[in-house]
Parts: C-alpha cells; structure tokens; sequence
C-alpha cells in the first residue's frame, strides 16, 4: 500500500498515563512576573508543570540555584493554576533526557519576540532530534511583560531603577538583600 506524503506517525507517548506534564526549564535568575505569566498559560494546557532551574556552571548568577528554587516556591502561591499541579525542580545535562526520565511530553518555552524565536527554533529542532517524543510548546508573553527579562531586570535594580511590578515583591526584597550584601 502507497502511504501519502502527508501521513503524520507520531512517535509513541513518554507516558500512557492520561497525565499532562510538562517541563519549563530556565535560568530563573531571578523569577520574573513574565516566567509566572507563562506558568499560568500553561496550566491551562496541562496537569502538572515542572519548573526546572537549569544548572549552568558556565554562567554567573546573581542567585544561586537553591535561592532560585526558593524564589519560584515563593511565587508560585500567586500564580492562578487551577487544578494543575506546580513542581520546582532543577536538573543539569541534557534537557529531553530530564524530560523523559520525568515522564514529562513537552517543553514548555516563553517567546516574547521575534529576537527569542531564532534561538527558540533551534534549540526545539535539536530537542526533537534528540527526542522526538518530546513536544515543545511555545507560549506568547502577555504584552505588558513582553519586554522584561531577568538581565534587565537584574541591570536596571543594580543602577536604582523601578523594578515595581515586575517581578514578585519577594524577589524585589531578594534582590535588595543581595546588593546590599555586595
Ligand atoms: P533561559 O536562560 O533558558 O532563557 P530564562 O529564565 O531567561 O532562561 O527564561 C526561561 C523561559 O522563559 C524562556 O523560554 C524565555 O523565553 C521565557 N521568558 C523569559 N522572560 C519572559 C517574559 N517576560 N515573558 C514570557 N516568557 C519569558
């Protein structure tokens, strides 16, 4: 029998539980309110997030990965997740590996600009190739926060501007202890 080009196998599931779980890896260095934003989109897609600090030895932080941890448990009590269920978690390696070993389907990523898609594409294609069971979602910012990151975040509070509204007050009264341990 002749298969059309266009049939589709999708790869067999990471889990055959009805269960939705998805992975949302990042710096979080710190949390910001555009992370917590995205965490709430997702919840609406699946049953459970995993929001997993990414150990990179190769970057310096301002927190270490234990405050970062700290940090995203603080904030999540704010986050409106309805019946979806919020796990903080860190991992180092490889990404798609984690996410198996998790029983996690997808990978849930932010794009905020067109400049985040570039680099978001590529590292999706190469999670697929390496796993191809794995999903990955991108999810749209809301536009009020469509312009922050934990960099300029980070970089306008060290030279004493508003960072109001941005991130959780907890973070803000983080961030202050921090520069003033410096
Ligand atoms: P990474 O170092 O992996 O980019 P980040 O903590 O900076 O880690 O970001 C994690 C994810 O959250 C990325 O997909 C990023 O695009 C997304 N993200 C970061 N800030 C925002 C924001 N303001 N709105 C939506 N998504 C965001």
């Amino acid at each position: 029998m002749l298969t059309s080009p266009l049939t589709f196998h999708p790869a067999p599931p990471v889990n055959d539980t009805p269960m939705r779980r998805a992975i949302y890896p990042g710096s979080f260095d710190p949390v910001t309110n555009g992370h917590l934003d995205i965490i709430a989109r997702g919840c609406k897609l699946f049953d459970e997030i995993i929001i997993a600090v990414v150990v990179n030895p190769g970057k310096s932080p301002m927190f270490t990965v234990e405050e970062r941890r700290e940090m995203l448990e603080e904030s999540l009590a704010g986050v409106e997740a309805g019946s979806c269920g919020l796990v903080v978690d860190s991992f180092d390696g490889l990404l798609v590996r984690y996410a198996v070993e998790r029983g996690a389907e997808a990978i849930v990523r932010g794009i905020r600009a067109i400049s985040d898609y570039e680099y978001e594409l590529q590292m999706a294609l190469m999670n697929r190739r390496q796993e191809p069971r794995v999903e990955t979602v991108f999810m749209m910012a809301a536009e009020d926060y469509s312009y922050v990151s934990s960099r300029l975040v980070k970089e306008v509070f060290k030279l004493g501007g508003s960072i109001d509204g941005l991130v959780p007050p907890s973070v803000e009264a983080r961030m202050r202890a921090k520069l003033g341990d410096a």
